[in-house]
């Protein structure tokens, strides 16, 4: 009886929930991608993530010939291409895995009511991208929580899964099959330039399975037991970059969190297991917000609090490109933007200063800096993408009301050397320290380099940001 795997935010074999189901009922399980233009065809697609996604995919099918089966390829609407393909190949089911977003709720919803009409099985809700299900934490009274310390202390005491077992044998599709699978639609793997997506950017996060677990044994052997410090600082390689490997699924997120309990057995000191504890509560923030988005799907469109829902956030193309360029005058943020615009990723403390300067500097909709960073970074995923951008704009679940963040203290703190500011604003590097760090940079001199005047002013923007604020506060009864 064959099984189709469909994988989607599961890039791999190893510590695949769905498919490890999959493989305890049949030897005949043979994988299944299927290239869907409702999301490549989107506005807010990145041609680094389409590539990283191509990668892990190539990846993956060796991986699963290694194993002795294939991973098929299909180009088109799922919701026909798969009931299709499954029916014309007999499988007996077609098993996946389930995701939060919700346009794959009514995806899915669509396939199911498919085979179920064709008579072929699936399994429903197999969660595998998230150690805790969103029914699974709630509140004493059974409420999602909108708040992240008390998620953090449920779930963090609760125990976790352990990885589950990796495919390491299965049986693949006949020659005669395989060319069944063709004439139905299975094509070769395109790459992302057949697609249409060029990324010839700076950063190597090599795609796929064996490349993520590289990392992360690297990065839990060394820079985790630094991590609470470190990772503030956008000049130093503290963070693990494993965002756009657990945005795809490219690793198992059991086999993570294993890892960090093996560092934490293992570690010498208070201060590693402090280290440890800050990156695993970055873990669960990223749970929290896919747990948010499953619970609160309304929040993929616009604020979560009532002040912000009809905030009066200004129109301004000018400001838009600037700060999309990284040329608003403002050093820090325009490293920032420079950083993304040529790696495809942003430091996490970097992000938050930018998209601050975006909602409270420039007064601009949040929505179109959110969409501006899915067009831009390797790990782009809407929960995390969007909780970032609500926890900035003060419009999410975040229990402080309005957090301004001064560009200028930012960069003192972070970036005290302005060695970060110097990497990625090539044209100040001959600037002084305090100047770059400050911004005082004088008129004359940001002419004579060519770097723009500030666009705005941060202390006056920041009180008219205010005023809207109160007012709209006080508008809402
Ligand atoms: P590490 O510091 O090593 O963290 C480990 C992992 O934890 C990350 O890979 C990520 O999966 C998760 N994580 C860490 N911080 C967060 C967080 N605040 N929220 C959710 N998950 C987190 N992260 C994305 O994966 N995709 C996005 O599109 C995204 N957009 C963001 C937008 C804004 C405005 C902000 C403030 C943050 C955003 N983040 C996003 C969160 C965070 O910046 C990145 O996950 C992190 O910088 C990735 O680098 P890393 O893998 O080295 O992280």
């Amino acid at each position: 009886d064959l099984i189709l795997f469909w994988h989607r935010r599961d890039l791999r074999i190893a510590d695949n929930t769905g498919l490890a189901a999959a493989r305890e009922r049949t030897r005949k399980v043979v994988g299944l991608f299927c290239l869907d233009p409702n999301i490549l065809e989107r506005d807010d697609i990145a041609a680094v993530r389409v590539s990283y996604l191509i990668g892990s995919l190539a990846a993956l099918q060796k991986r699963y010939e290694s194993v002795g089966s294939q991973l098929l390829i299909l180009h088109g609407n799922p919701t026909q291409a798969i009931p299709a393909l499954a029916d014309t190949l007999k499988a007996h089911s077609v098993f996946w895995n389930w995701d939060v977003e919700p346009y794959s709720h009514e995806r899915d919803t669509k396939i199911i009511g498919a085979l179920k009409e064709k008579g072929i099985g699936f399994i429903e809700k197999n969660w595998d991208q998230i150690l805790h299900t969103p029914e699974e934490i709630s509140t004493g009274s059974k409420a999602p929580y909108t708040v992240y310390s008390p998620f953090w202390k449920n779930w963090s005491s609760k125990p976790k899964a352990q990885p589950v077992a990796t495919l390491s044998d299965a049986e693949g599709l006949t020659e005669a099959e395989l060319e069944i699978a063709r004439i139905a639609g299975v094509k070769e793997l395109p790459s992302a330039t057949d697609l249409g997506f060029v990324w010839d950017g700076g950063m190597s996060i090599e795609p796929g399975e064996v490349a993520a677990l590289e990392r992360l044994e690297e990065f839990a052997y060394n820079a985790i037991n630094s991590y609470k410090e470190d990772r503030n600082f956008p000049s130093i390689n503290g963070t693990s970059r494993l965002s756009a490997a657990l945005k795809f699924g490219v690793i198992g997120v059991r086999t993570v969190w294993k890892t960090t309990l093996d560092a934490m057995e293992n570690s010498r000191s208070e201060e590693t297991e402090i280290s440890i504890r800050t990156w695993q509560q970055e873990i669960a923030w990223r749970e929290f917000y896919q747990h948010a988005m499953y619970h609160f799907p309304e929040l993929a469109e616009g604020a979560f609090r009532e002040t912000f829902k009809n905030f009066p956030w200004q129109t301004n193309e000018k400001y838009y490109q600037a700060w999309c360029e990284g040329k608003t005058g403002y050093p820090i943020v325009d490293a920032a933007m420079r950083q993304m615009n040529e790696l495809g990723w942003m430091h996490n403390r970097c992000r938050m200063i930018v998209a601050s300067f975006f909602t409270k500097d420039l007064l601009l909709d949040p929505r179109l800096g959110e969409k501006y960073f899915m067009q831009r970074l390797i790990d782009g995923d809407l929960s995390a993408n969007n909780g970032g951008w609500q926890w900035s704009a003060s419009s999410g679940m975040d229990p402080k009301p309005v957090r301004i963040f001064n560009p200028a203290s930012q960069a003192q703190k972070f970036d005290a050397e302005a060695e970060y500011i110097r990497e990625w604003v090539p044209e100040l590097r001959s600037v002084d320290t305090e100047y770059l760090v400050t911004g005082k940079i004088t008129p004359l001199e940001r002419d004579a380099l060519g770097y723009p005047q500030p666009i705005v002013d941060h202390n006056k923007q920041q009180r008219i940001f205010k005023e809207i604020y109160q007012r709209q506060k006080g508008a809402i009864p």
